[in-house]
């Protein structure tokens, strides 16, 4: 079989499972046989091994199954970044790249020096801060294995980050005093809410918030003696935009759209 035959059925294949399917197809290739995607494009007349087409048509089996390409390829793309990723780890969306640059401006605006990214997941928001900025950057999860990748992520681009593990602020309550903007893309789905088969593949720590999607931040803003003076910016659903002002009754929020114009981000000073 050449490259030719095994992209245009793995491409017909993955047609049911995604909108991008050649894409998809071109970078399951890659994934299998280690050669880049302009590479084989260049050896489509030639012969794949046996090998390789069977584990290629194994892995879009997986794939049919709902299985999230990043997943399989381990790999996800983050605000010009290639981020590891595992199966347990939340996948980094693209409007999220837009919280990042809410923080930076803000961070640069008022001169900023200290932020905690609260559910790190893979560490996507606190790497690209710590990269685009001059800020010290901690961030924190729940989960172990997020932790771990987000390391790992850190490492890769030599991003001085710390990573901690625990709930909410607990992990940095010692030293508090320090943090200036906390940022996150916390669980936000309703547990109503009727998720694609890809999506309920990712961790539900990650997704879930309770019947309205909202109980993270009632936790979070709980206490805020603890938040006083500090800057908040935060990704939420569009439909949370008055239990928001409700939460943030204490200060002046102000909400941000999402580069597809969805209002998804608010900023708050506590
Ligand atoms: N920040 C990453 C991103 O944008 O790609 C991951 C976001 S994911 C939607 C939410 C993350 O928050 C998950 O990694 C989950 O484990 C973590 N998480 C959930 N509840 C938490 C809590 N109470 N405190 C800290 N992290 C929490
Ligand atoms: N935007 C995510 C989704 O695709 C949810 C992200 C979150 O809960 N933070 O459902």
């Amino acid at each position: 079989m050449t490259f030719r035959e095994i992209y245009k059925s793995l491409r017909d294949l993955l047609r049911s499972a995604s909108e991008s399917a050649g894409t998809e197809a071109l970078l399951l290739l890659s994934h299998v046989t280690g050669m880049t995607k302009e590479r084989i494009l260049l050896c489509f007349e030639d012969q794949i091994d046996d090998i390789s087409s069977e584990r290629i048509l194994e892995l879009a089996r997986l794939r049919l199954s709902g299985f999230p390409l990043q997943y399989i390829t381990k790999k996800c793309y983050f605000y010009g970044l290639e981020l590891d990723i595992e199966d347990g780890v939340f996948i980094p969306r693209v409007e999220t790249e837009v919280l990042v640059d809410l923080a930076l401006d803000l961070i640069e605006r008022e001169d900023l020096k200290t932020v905690l990214d609260v559910g790190t997941g893979s560490g996507a928001i606190a790497i690209a801060i710590a990269l685009n900025s001059h800020c010290k950057v901690y961030g924190t999860d729940i989960h172990e294995k997020a932790i771990y990748i987000a390391q790992r992520n850190a490492k890769k681009y030599n991003a001085e980050i710390t990573f901690l593990k625990g709930p909410f602020l607990e992990p940095v309550k010692g030293f508090l005093k320090e943090i200036d903007l906390v940022v996150s893309n916390p669980p936000y789905v309703s547990t109503s809410a009727n998720l694609s088969k890809e999506v309920l593949k990712e961790p539900s720590n990650a997704l879930f918030a309770g019947k309205e999607g909202i109980d993270f931040y009632r936790k979070f803003f709980a206490d805020r003696s603890l938040l006083k003076g500090k800057d908040v910016i935060m990704e939420f659903s569009p439909e949370q935009v008055d239990h928001l002002r409700e939460i943030c009754f204490f200060g002046k929020i102000s909400f941000f759209h999402d580069q597809f114009g969805k209002i998804r981000f608010f900023h708050v000073k506590v």
